[in-house]
């Protein structure tokens, strides 16, 4: 039996992660689960599961825990320091799924505890990707992407060894508005926004889609994930996003990994890594879905994609400098404050202003993530005056 903990587990990756450990009770046993502040959600979750803990992140939700969990035996928890404890009550497998550079800290302390780490929460990788790495290695952690073009890349790449790839080709679906001029993304509501053509996802992420950031994050996650050089990483627009990504290897052999849009496949390949388990998705219909388009990325319309890029190229602490003054720009676009086109510039606007040295700590990767928000609060306030 594989002893499982998810962080995140009221999100959406989270209840797919608990849909699958559902369907094989025999394989799975649960050690804990975390949430940010569904308290209710989170219980449920907790006793449906047989769940030893239940962390609730905010503390002054604990009494809510508590009582929502009385007489059921699973032990409550809340705070930062409880997810890091957590992290380190030794299940074999954790599923980190929380959103944004909060989950750095408790995924970073499940990388140091050994198992297995199943990586969705990339803006951890993306804001601390060599420590994470260089953890991993200390600890001898096996990490395994989640995310479906990192999952599939990591599938290609039992195809060869890295050392001959030539390309990974990440795919990008292209987001709600892949289509669209400058002019008319405009007046774009958080609503729009959030309506992804293909999957169903959290808020944040769904933004990214729309932005393309999404892309420029994995984009940064990859060439941590997969060191065969960032030039070496394209991106190409798929709008049905079946491909789920390719790698090429040097004899000019292209190898791809595909699937319907369900996050339960690569859920799943990481849950049962090195065996595979039956999962309810869609089988693949090709001939139902009868072809697949491919177009060039294009970095005038979608930004993101040039800022990550170049934060990638230039390292250090500039992708967590990125990665903070855009979940600041996300939140306030979701909360609408900001307009669509906003996000972007923000970002572009605290990494003109802001830098800061390599990070040695994740302490250091924090103190630039704070910094980094305070300067994206203060491009929000001049815009909103
Ligand atoms: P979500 O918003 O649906 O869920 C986020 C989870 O994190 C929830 O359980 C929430 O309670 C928890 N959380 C939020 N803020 C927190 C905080 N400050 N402290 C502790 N916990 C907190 O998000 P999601 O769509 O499930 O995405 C989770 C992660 O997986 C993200 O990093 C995302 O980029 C990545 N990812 C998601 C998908 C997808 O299909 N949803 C695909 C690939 C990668
Ligand atoms: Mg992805």
């Amino acid at each position: 039996m594989k002893s499982v903990s998810i962080f995140g587990a009221t999100g959406s990756v989270g209840l797919s992660t608990i849909d699958l450990v559902q369907r094989e009770p025999d394989a799975y046993r649960v050690v804990a689960l975390t949430a940010h502040r569904d308290v209710d959600g989170l219980a449920a979750q907790a006793k449906a599961t047989g769940a030893k803990l239940a962390v609730i992140a905010q503390d002054d939700l604990y009494g809510a825990l508590k009582d929502a969990l009385a007489g059921s035996g699973v032990e409550a928890a809340a705070g930062e320091a409880a997810l890091v404890d957590a992290a380190q009550a030794g299940a074999d497998w954790t599923m980190a799924a929380i959103v944004g550079c909060a989950g750095l800290t408790p995924t970073m302390a499940a990388l140091k505890a050994g198992g297995t780490v199943a990586l969705a929460n990339k803006e951890s990788l993306v804001s601390a990707g060599g420590l994470m790495m260089a953890a991993a290695r200390e600890s001898g952690a096996t990490l395994l992407p989640v995310d479906s073009e990192h999952n599939a890349i990591f599938q290609c790449l039992a195809g060869g060894s890295i050392d001959d790839v030539s390309r990974i080709i990440l795919t990008a679906s292209g987001g709600p508005f892949r289509s669209r001029s400058r002019a008319e993304m405009v007046g774009i509501t958080p609503a729009q926004a959030v309506a992804h053509p293909n999957w169903s996802m959290g808020a944040k992420i769904s933004v990214d889609s729309a932005t393309m950031m999404n892309k420029g994050l994995e984009l940064i996650e990859a060439d941590h994930l997969f060191p065969v050089g960032l030039d070496r990483i394209e991106i190409l627009v798929h709008p049905q996003s079946v491909i789920h990504s390719m790698v090429e290897y040097r004899d000019c052999s292209t190898l791809a990994q595909l699937g319907s849009p369900d996050m339960r496949i690569p859920i799943a390949h990481a849950l049962a890594w090195p065996d595979r388990i039956v999962t309810p998705c869609q089988k693949l219909d090709l001939a139902t879905i009868g072809r697949l388009d491919f177009e060039a990325p294009d970095a005038e319309r979608f930004p993101a994609l040039r800022l990550a890029r170049a934060a990638a190229a230039e390292g250090g602490a500039t992708p967590a400098i990125l990665n903070a003054a855009n979940e600041v720009a996300v939140a306030a676009f979701l909360a609408g404050r900001i307009g669509f086109l906003d996000i972007a510039m923000i970002v572009e606007d605290v990494l003109d202003r802001y830098s800061a040295g390599r990070p040695s700590t994740i302490g250091d990767v924090l103190a630039a993530d704070a910094q980094a928000r305070l300067f994206a609060g203060q491009t929000m306030e001049r815009l909103t005056v």
